[in-house]
Formats: structure tokens, C-alpha cells, sequence
């Protein structure tokens, strides 16, 4: 497996192979789509960097765990090509002046409330496909609002690449893999569950004849409802991110909380 943590050690022999982008501490979700990439490609290249450029101020940069040894074993394991683990100043390079803002499905939720989050996202994945030039990217659905705003990019500028959304990994108890969940203790992953379960208890509503987005919503929050939860949002939407008066299959629930200061998302579609 080769290590590259330059752009200038990426050889045209690289190009044309499935990218995961990660930003490290890699767990099994980031493994699930390691393996899909393997599955559906012979040549995979990780990347593993901390992007400054899409945390805010006050947000969790600085801290944000990282375990670039453990990436590194794991990524041989399974049988990964190359890893790109450039540092911030080798990606970004003085000069660099150059900004992606999406609009569209990245301005509502966590384009609200994390302003600039997405235009950071777009920016890094318009560089590292630039760099890389892959044939195709992997994306997890946790992070579903990302997932689309990669598609509206890919689309929106005609990058060729195809974009492959990965189902959610969860533990045991339901809660979607995160590196942020190394920022929690096992009794506090196990109250984190609450976000799948208020996904669950739509979902139940829903199965149950449910259509009204306003009851599959309050169902939500009444689950998150808990002293440990600040909820942030529990909404209803389509694949644009809009919110809807009715659900339908195919329907988007996404949630969003704080617990114990750690800020936590998920996703579910209805079936
Ligand atoms: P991150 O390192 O958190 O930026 O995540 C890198 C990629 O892994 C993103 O496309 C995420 O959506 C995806 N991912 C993270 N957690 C999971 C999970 N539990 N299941 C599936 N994909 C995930």
C-alpha cells in the first residue's frame, strides 16, 4: 500500500480509481465503504484528512480525534491501494484562494446552522478529484444531506465521476458509527441511541398507516425528548432536502442533537 501526503507523490497511475474521502479515525462504517469501493473497483484510494476548511469557528477542529497509525493498518488490511494523508498546508498552499459554494440542497439544516460547512466540503472534494481524478467516490448515508450536495456538484459542474451512496453502519445498539463517538463513554453511546430510536418510532408510525409529516415529526421529538438531548432539528424531507407535508417510501427523517456536547446526526428512509 502506498502512502502519499503530498499531491505531487499522486502519479497518473492512481487515476481512474474509486476514492473514499474520510477525515480518519476510521471505524466500520468507513470500512463498509472501503469494501464496496473494493467490491465494485480493483483500485482504491483513501483519503485521510481533517479539512479545516469545513469546521466553523468553535467547532470541534482542533480536537477532532485522529488516529492516523490505526487508519493506516486497517486501510492494508483491506487491501487498499493507496492513502492520501496530506497536512492541511500541503493541501491548501499558500495562494490558495479558491472557494466551491453550494446552494440549493446544502442551505437548509446544516447549511443553516453551520455556515460555511458545506462550501468547505464541496471545495475539498472539487480538489481531491481534481488531484486524484477518480472513476468513482464513495459516500455514507449518516451524513444524507452531504450525500446530496455531492450529487448537486457532481452534477451541477459535470465532474466525471459517479457518486455511490453506503447504507448507515450502526452498533449493536442502533447508533450509526461516528468518529465523534470516541468523544463519548458506553453509558453515553448507549443514552446516543435515543437519535435511532426517534427514527425508528417514525418509521413504526409510519408502517403503522402514518402519513402526515407533522405527527412523524412530533413522534421524533417527543423520543429525543430527553434531559441529555438538545435537539437541533427532527424534519421530514425529500431527496432535495425540502421539507414535505406528507410522506411517502423514500421519504428522508434526519436528526440532529447534542449529547454531553458532542453533536450527533442521522438518518433514516422510510420503507
Ligand atoms: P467522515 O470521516 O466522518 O468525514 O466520513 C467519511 C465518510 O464515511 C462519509 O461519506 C460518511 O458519510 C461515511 N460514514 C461515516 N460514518 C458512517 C457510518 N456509520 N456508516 C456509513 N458511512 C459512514
Amino acid at each position: 500500500m502506498q502512502r502519499l501526503s503530498s499531491a505531487g507523490a499522486i502519479g497518473p497511475g492512481l487515476f481512474g480509481a474509486a476514492l473514499v474521502p474520510t477525515m480518519g479515525a476510521l471505524h466500520q462504517g468507513h470500512a463498509s465503504l472501503i469494501r464496496r469501493a473494493l467490491g465494485e473497483c480493483p483500485r482504491v484510494v483513501v483519503s485521510i484528512f481533517v479539512n479545516p476548511l469545513q469546521f466553523g469557528p468553535g467547532e470541534d477542529l482542533s480536537r477532532y480525534p485522529r488516529a492516523v497509525e490505526e487508519d493506516l493498518a486497517l486501510c492494508q488490511a483491506l487491501g487498499v491501494e493507496a492513502v492520501f494523508t496530506p497536512s492541511p498546508e500541503e493541501f491548501y498552499p499558500p495562494g490558495f484562494a479558491t472557494r466551491v459554494v453550494p446552494e440549493g440542497c446544502a442551505l437548509p439544516l446544516e447549511g443553516e446552522r453551520r455556515p460555511g460547512h458545506f462550501s468547505g466540503v464541496a471545495t475539498v472534494l472539487v480538489r481531491l478529484f481534481g488531484m486524484l481524478q477518480p472513476a468513482r467516490a464513495y459516500f455514507g448515508e449518516k451524513d444524507f444531506q452531504q450525500l446530496q450536495v455531492v450529487r448537486q456538484l457532481v452534477r451541477d459542474l459535470n465532474l466525471p465521476v459517479t457518486v455511490v451512496g453506503c447504507p448507515i453502519v450502526r452498533d449493536q445498539g442502533g447508533l450509526a458509527l461516528s468518529s465523534r463517538n470516541r468523544y463519548l463513554s458506553p453509558e453515553q453511546r448507549e443514552r446516543a441511541r435515543v437519535l435511532y430510536q426517534a427514527l425508528q418510532a417514525a418509521q413504526q408510525a409510519f408502517s403503522a398507516g402514518e402519513r402526515l409529516a407533522s405527527a412523524l415529526r412530533a413522534r421524533m421529538l417527543e423520543v429525543l425528548t430527553i434531559p441529555e438531548a438538545q435537539v437541533d432539528y427532527a424534519v421530514v424531507v425529500d431527496t432535495e432536502l425540502r421539507e414535505v407535508p406528507q410522506a411517502t417510501r423514500g421519504t428522508h427523517l434526519l436528526v440532529a442533537a447534542t449529547l454531553f456536547g458532542i453533536r450527533l446526526i442521522d438518518h433514516l428512509e422510510l420503507l
